[in-house]
């Protein structure tokens, strides 16, 4: 595997960042994940523009210009030779002695990327049989539309997920609905067999996946409802799914172990997969 750091491709597992580093000492970085299909960047624009939000809302200068960085991503990915995967971006505020405010003399944002495999066709068994997810209460900050690397909240929730026996945990806040999973969108199909997913205002990420979805959905003729669901609700729903850059469309079939409509994926996911897939691999660049 062959890494970018700061300016430079080296092997991973010699690519390292300073002590000093912001992203390392105040999670004061952000990052941004895009899906391999045939060495191609999936929802590629829809990315950059969330990258380049992430940091003007921290104040951190965009390292490159989006073409450079388009450039720079592509190279990563002939380097490692990878057809189907994973590309991870991350910017950090820089290196600075340790101090919770800004550095006071401009230092150059840190930038590495990583990419990583992707094994498609255990992707499809594993949304052919879908997943399960437990519920856990909301404890992340007021910021969560910011994709920054302070992540704690979520590693915990996929931990205690793993330890059940489960793949995804949803986020629920006070008043118990489900905001979103640690690391995805979460969607139900209603009773009526209606599309539901938490609006983009409320505390979550805006996922990329989701905003094509959406126009996916559109697409289709299917209706969608913008409005928050309980984990008592997408049990009774028909079916339930998340949505993210690592899973795009995956089935959830069962909600801390109380099965979802009749316990297996249902046609709507598998239909939608099939069409966020098709749609991924005719735009991506
Ligand atoms: N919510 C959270 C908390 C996430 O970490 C992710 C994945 N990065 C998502 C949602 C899905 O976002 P996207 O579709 O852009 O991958």
């Amino acid at each position: 595997r062959i890494a970018y750091v700061n300016g430079r491709f080296l092997p991973q597992r010699e690519a390292t960042v300073h002590i000093e580093d912001r992203g390392y000492q105040l999670a004061d970085a952000v990052y941004e994940v895009w899906a391999l299909f045939d060495g191609k960047l999936t929802d590629a624009e829809g990315h950059f523009t969330r990258l380049e939000r992430s940091l003007s809302e921290l104040r951190i200068p965009m390292p490159m210009s989006r073409r450079a960085l388009t450039l720079v991503l592509r190279e990563a990915v002939r380097r490692n030779r990878i057809r189907d995967g994973l590309v991870y971006l991350q910017v950090s505020r820089g290196v600075a002695p340790r101090d919770h405010a800004f550095p006071t003399q401009p230092v150059a944002p840190a930038m590495v990327i990583t990419v990583s495999a992707v094994d498609r066709v255990a992707a499809e068994i594993r949304a052919a049989k879908g997943i399960g997810v437990i519920t856990t209460p909301e404890n992340r900050w007021g910021r969560c539309d910011i994709k920054t690397v302070g992540l704690l909240p979520n590693a915990l929730a996929k931990q205690k997920a793993r330890e059940a026996g489960a793949t995804e945990a949803w986020f629920v806040d006070e008043l118990g609905f489900v905001t979103e999973g640690a690391s995805s969108n979460a969607w139900i199909v209603d009773g009526e067999g209606r599309l539901r997913t938490r609006d983009a205002n409320a505390n979550i990420l805006r996922g990329i996946t989701r905003h094509t979805l959406l126009d996916v959905i559109a697409q289709a003729g299917l209706e969608v409802d913008e409005r928050p669901f309980t984990p008592d609700e997408a049990v009774a729903a028909q079916e339930a799914f998340i949505t993210g850059a690592g899973t795009l469309v995956l089935p959830v079939i069962a909600v801390d172990g109380r099965p979802v409509g009749k316990g297996a994926p249902g046609p709507v996911a598998a239909r939608l997969r099939r069409l966020y897939i098709e749609r991924a691999r005719a735009t991506a660049i």
